[in-house]
């Protein structure tokens, strides 16, 4: 097991009614600015119950932030939270409302460009503290410090991570997913699946609990995913999926161990350059992923497939394959299609994205630095 620090600040509001301890949460004379996406949460009432939620707390509202949140519009929001002087973010929403939130955070007392916050990890100072309130589980970001931020007019797509932005406090209310549509309820249950994998398909150090907090979120999601889908209304499945995805990502099952974060990485072109679904690119990008990595990922890949998956081949090459046709079956099953072709995009594509990632500095990708831009294209051309 390698060393590690491991602290997560977020307190969790976990449940039914759950999102009545806001104004509690609250810091004293807080000016709130209550951020969301594009409206979904004034059809589901989510709205409403948020308004009511923040009592006698001054607030500002601002709305439209996008799937992959766009600097531009995030931008919009730091003068919002400027000239307004707000003290504190509630983000209303998924992965990009609170990674949005997170960037607007970190840029409001920022003094040069905030797009170095994401191309250069520019230092910032005094972040405004985040609320969130989660409406779809996947991303794991309503109690992690990471936020990914899109930018259409240069084609990327780039993240940071600190603490510092990290939600003081999360509501996780299962009511919250039902108004969900079923493709992003397949989205959260990959992206969750995925995040796992990253922190768990690397090479082994001798740390069996985390392989076993891992296994057990992998069995939760691969059990209750498609239960999610067929029985969308059920409160014991949408609270088992909600929870797995934020312990899919909360920092735990990272800790002591190797990280790979390849297919995130080589997912995040295919968002930047075709706007496909982060989940979407995931399940392309991991399964041909695994099979050019077979060699130095081959003892995990075995375990995942005995544990995980319950193969028992005792050819190890032959596991190998029928593990990796398991994960893109599982895939399949939460009804999302796993190959570039599925999507319209053609081998004429690859070149694109390799360049991309090239001019991104990302040549050196996974746990052993190895993926280069050589393997990149290989991955891609295997999952065109
Ligand atoms: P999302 O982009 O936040 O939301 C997708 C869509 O779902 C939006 O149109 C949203 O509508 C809708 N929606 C959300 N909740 C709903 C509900 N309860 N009922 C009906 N519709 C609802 O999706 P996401 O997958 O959570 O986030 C994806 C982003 O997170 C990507 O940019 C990805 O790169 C990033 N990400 C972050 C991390 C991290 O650690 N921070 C990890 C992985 C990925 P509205 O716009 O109306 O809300
Ligand atoms: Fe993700």
């Amino acid at each position: 097991m390698l060393n590690f620090t491991f602290k997560n600040q977020t307190e969790v509001l976990f449940g039914k009614g759950q999102l009545s301890e806001v104004a509690s949460r609250l810091p004293h004379n807080a000016k709130v600015l209550f951020l969301y996406g594009g409206g979904s949460i004034k059809k589901n009432g989510i709205y409403d119950k948020t308004v009511e939620a923040l009592g006698d707390a001054e607030v500002v509202e601002f709305h439209g932030v996008e799937p992959n949140p766009e600097f531009s519009t995030l931008m919009k929001a730091v003068e919002v939270a400027r000239d307004n002087k707000v003290n504190f973010i509630l983000a209303v929403g998924g992965g990009s409302v609170i990674d949005g939130a997170k960037f607007v955070a970190a840029a409001v007392n920022f003094a040069g460009d905030p797009w170095d916050i994401l191309i250069k990890e520019a230092p910032f100072e005094n972040p405004l503290p985040i609320g969130a309130v989660l409406t779809l589980p996947a991303t794991g970001s309503e109690s992690n410090g990471n936020s990914v931020v899109n930018r259409k007019e240069t084609s990327q797509k780039r993240a940071f991570s600190s603490e510092s932005v990290q939600p003081v406090f999360a509501v996780l209310d299962p009511e919250f997913t039902y108004s969900l549509p079923m493709r992003q309820v397949s989205n959260g249950v990959v992206d969750a699946f995925v995040h796992v994998i990253e922190q768990y398909l690397t090479y082994s150090v001798n740390a069996p609990l985390q392989d076993r907090f891992a296994e057990g979120i992998l069995q939760t999601l691969i059990e209750e995913g498609p239960k999610s889908l067929a029985t969308p209304t059920d409160y014991d499945v949408r609270a088992n999926v909600m929870w797995s995805a934020t312990m899919a990502l909360n920092g735990l099952i990272g800790k002591g161990v190797p990280q790979d974060w390849g297919t995130h990485m080589i997912g995040h072109e295919l968002t930047a350059l075709h706007g496909l679904d982060h989940a979407v690119t995931l399940a392309i990008v991991l399964p041909s992923l695994m099979y050019v990595q077979r060699d130095s990922k081959k003892e995990k890949i075995l375990q995942l497939g005995e544990r995980v998956f319950n193969i028992s081949e005792h050819n190890e090459e032959k596991a190998i394959d029928l593990t990796i046709k398991a994960v893109q079956d599982f895939f399949e099953t939460m009804q999302v299609k796993t190959r570039l072709s599925d999507y319209d995009i053609d081998k004429t594509a690859i070149d694109g994205l390799v360049d991309n990632l090239e001019r991104n500095g990302l040549t050196a990708l996974g746990e052993h630095g190895d993926i280069d831009l050589v393997k990149a294209r290989e991955i891609l051309t295997l999952a065109a």
